[in-house]
């Protein structure tokens, strides 16, 4: 059995929209798309005019060579979010369905679930355990009849925590035709440990989100992606917006895998990694810091003695924060980036300089 056949079967049987731009290239003269002949004046590079391309083969090559999987395991998304969203419009029907997440963790998934009408049950990270997944408890969340999607966020967003790849493969298999096991890989890119993206194609409830947004310095330009088997891929594709690419996104992602720009991203990663662990030893000699959690993300997750209060101060010193108070399990904790030496430097002084 598929896991396809827990998706929503009217999904499954749409035919998806044929767009204007999939029939290019068929003829040289295309007036099948209402679109204006001439470059407009505002349009540096002189393709504006024309719709994009839905997935252009050459980004999404570019991608799948990239990330490690084969072309067609990969849709490319207008961020990582739009590939979530997919998923859970695809996979859920509204009010008889219902997502797995382990919070604390990255916002959108039960948002995206709430909107779908999809219930949305936490099996919470293990607090005492450095913020453990509990793997028995998501099995038991998970095999309930009306769960669809399990979320689970490696390394998880805002905790830093990792999350080990053989549980999550026995967890997957555990649930073969029953959900699908996404894992959001969003700050992988910061981790010596490798993707899951090696199994994809192997394990077919297996997806993984990936993002341009973070390591690769692209956020602004709305570009992530969904790893998974062939089946997943097309299904997905049959409720993608039609253009959901701009074409100056599209240039700016192929610009960014060129390997001087990879190059580039390597040196950048390497110089988080170094200054998170120089605010880390920082940190940990400031009083009212109680708790700084290992993170394997460019995050670190502090839990002081009044974090709204710290928030506050920092925001009169020109600096923000998130403030995790009203997260349960996360009363003052707050997130901080790590930024450039400067802005590492003002946070810092602006944390010495704490009254209280
Ligand atoms: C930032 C973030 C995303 C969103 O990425 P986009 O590609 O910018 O939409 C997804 N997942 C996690 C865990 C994140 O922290």
């Amino acid at each position: 059995m598929s896991i396809l056949n827990r998706a929503r079967p009217e999904i499954r049987g749409l035919a998806p929209y044929a767009s204007a731009r999939a029939m290019a290239g068929l003829a040289p003269v295309t007036l099948n798309a209402n679109e204006s002949p001439w470059a407009s004046l505002a349009d540096a590079g002189g393709h504006l005019n024309r719709y994009p391309d839905p997935q252009p083969a050459e980004l999404v090559a570019g991608l799948a060579g990239y990330f490690g999987v084969a072309p067609e395991h990969l849709i490319a998304t207008r961020g990582s979010d739009e590939a979530i969203d997919l998923l859970i419009r695809a996979f859920c029907p509204a009010g008889a369905s219902a997502i797995v997440q382990c919070p604390p963790t990255f916002g959108m998934y039960g948002i995206s679930a709430r909107v779908q009408g999809a219930q949305v049950i936490g099996v919470p990270l293990v607090a005492s355990q450095d913020h453990a997944v509990d793997f028995g408890s998501v099995l038991e969340a998970a095999s309930s009849p009306e769960v669809r999607l399990v979320f689970l966020c490696r390394p998880n967003n805002p905790t830093g925590s990792m999350v080990e790849a053989e549980p999550i493969l026995g967890l997957c298999r555990a649930l073969s035709t029953h959900a699908l096991v996404v894992v959001d890989e969003a700050y992988m890119d910061f981790c010596a440990a490798p993707s899951l993206a090696t199994e994809i194609g192997k394990v077919p409830n297996l997806a993984i989100l990936r993002t341009l947004s973070k390591a690769h310095a692209l956020a602004g330009a709305r570009c992530g992606c969904l790893l998974a088997d062939t089946p997943v891929i097309d299904l997905l594709k049959k409720i993608l917006a039609p253009y959901p690419l701009p074409q100056p996104t599209v240039a700016s992602v192929l610009a960014a895998l060129q390997p001087e720009a990879l190059a580039a991203t390597e040196q950048q990663i390497s110089m988080i990694l170094r200054f998170r662990e120089s605010l880390h030893k920082q940190l940990e000699k400031i009083d009212f810091i109680e708790k700084i959690w290992p993170s394997e993300g460019n995050f670190l997750l502090l839990r002081v003695t009044d974090g709204p209060g710290l928030c506050q101060w920092l925001a009169e010193g020109g600096v923000l924060l998130r403030n995790f108070n009203s997260t349960p399990t996360l009363q003052n904790c707050v997130r901080l980036t790590v930024g450039s030496p400067p802005e590492n430097a003002r946070v810092l002084a602006l944390l010495e300089a704490y009254p209280g």
